[in-house]
């Protein structure tokens, strides 16, 4: 039994650092887009197209996860899709309280329109914007790089794939995320939203440290890093991330419980801990793509015992049929989490932001008697 209601917890101000966009999309507005565009979906109403795209128990794999994305990407590929799928999801964020929300997105996966490299991080920004102005929402935008080399479903990787035939998928993609660093460098000079980089897709087979140069530039640029890494594979993958590309926070982390008792990695568990590295921990996805075998078996609890510091995140609100309320529901539902469990993990999530320290300190100095008030008075 969670020890909140579900009204409280949509109450509280939150965070969700861990928000793909391409996953995040309303089902209506997939249909709608597909409409005007004259796109042909693989279902045409809306209940079809949630049994394609929505995960179910059944799917036990990343690479069959990251598969459902092909569908809603079809329709991605116009600036006014991709400002209005960025305001729609800040918004649906904006009314379940989430006061700060950092967005992520690979812009090589909207370029089959040929829409300027640029125009495809402005339009995305510009939706955000658009977001803040009507709800009391602060966004970032974290921009990925892919660690597969996705020739099936961007054209622009397609062309390239055909014309540099000399070069192996492997230096394509490595090229690709060294391209997409640079043009985030520059244009976050003029683009605050823009807050730092990542890297998505499949882990196993695509290790972090391909990707030294992308992460240098980013590096040399002082913006921040996320790395996708302990979802696909296991602590060794979260080590790289770390050592070779200087991650300031893990998407998922889930597998570092495996170097808790490694007589071999032990010592990376307690660094993250130590250096206070903060782990995007997003549960329902973890159960859908297998890097649990179910709720119960999902490490936050021990996460938490062990001050690991750690912050819930949704991964993909559509794909993963979820929201940030939904996500602590779950975790409380399964876990004996306390109240202070819960204060502590919602600020850990406001501590763990890649907003400069101004910003970070005031939005915590706004909510912090807000959930004390909220959570541990008497009435
Ligand atoms: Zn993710």
């Amino acid at each position: 039994m969670a020890v909140v209601s579900r009204q409280l917890l949509e109450k509280l101000p939150k965070t969700d650092l861990h928000c793909h966009l391409d996953g995040s999309m309303r089902i209506s507005t997939i249909l709608s887009l597909a409409e005007s565009y004259k796109i042909r979906l693989p279902a045409d109403n809306e209940d079809d197209l949630k049994k394609l795209i929505v995960m179910d128990k059944g799917c036990s794999s990343l690479e069959a996860y990251l598969k459902v994305f092909d569908v809603t990407l079809l329709v991605l590929q116009t600036d006014e899709a991709l400002e209005r799928a960025a305001f729609e999801l800040a918004e649906d964020a904006a009314k379940e309280n989430v006061r700060y929300l950092e967005v992520r997105f690979a812009p090589i996966l909207h370029t089959n329109s040929l829409l300027p490299f640029e125009k495809i991080f402005e339009s995305v920004i510009a939706g955000l914007l658009r977001a803040e102005k009507r709800y009391k929402i602060k966004t970032g935008l974290l921009v990925c790089g892919m660690r597969n080399f996705p020739s099936d479903i961007s054209h622009m990787a397609r062309r390239l794939h055909d014309r540099l035939y000399t070069f192996s998928d492997r230096e394509l993609s490595q090229q690709l995320a060294l391209h997409t660093a640079k043009v985030t460098t520059r244009l976050a000079q003029n683009f605050p939203t823009i807050v730092g980089f990542d890297i998505a897709g499949p882990e196993n087979g695509y290790p972090a440290k391909d990707f030294y140069e992308a992460f240098q530039e980013i590096i040399n640029s002082h913006l921040s890093i996320t790395i996708h890494a302990g979802e696909g594979y296991g602590p060794e993958s979260i080590e790289q991330a770390v050592k070779y590309c200087h991650a300031h926070r893990i998407g998922h982390g889930t597998r570092l419980i495996e170097a808790k008792d490694d007589s071999k990695l032990r010592t990376l568990y307690r660094y993250f801990k130590d250096k206070r590295i903060p782990l995007e921990i997003c549960i329902t996805s973890n159960v859908q793509t297998g890097a649990v075998p179910n709720i119960q078996k999902h490490p936050i609890k021990t996460f938490l015992e062990d001050k690991v510091r750690c912050t819930i995140c949704t991964d993909n609100r559509l794909v993963s049929d979820t929201s940030v309320t939904d996500e602590y529901l779950r975790m409380m539902e399964a876990f004996d989490v306390s109240k202070e469990d819960l204060y502590k993990l919602i600020i850990y999530g406001f501590e763990s932001t890649f907003l400069p320290y101004e910003e970070k300190e005031s939005i915590l100095r706004e909510v912090e008697p807000i959930l004390k008030r909220e959570l541990f008075s008497e009435n």
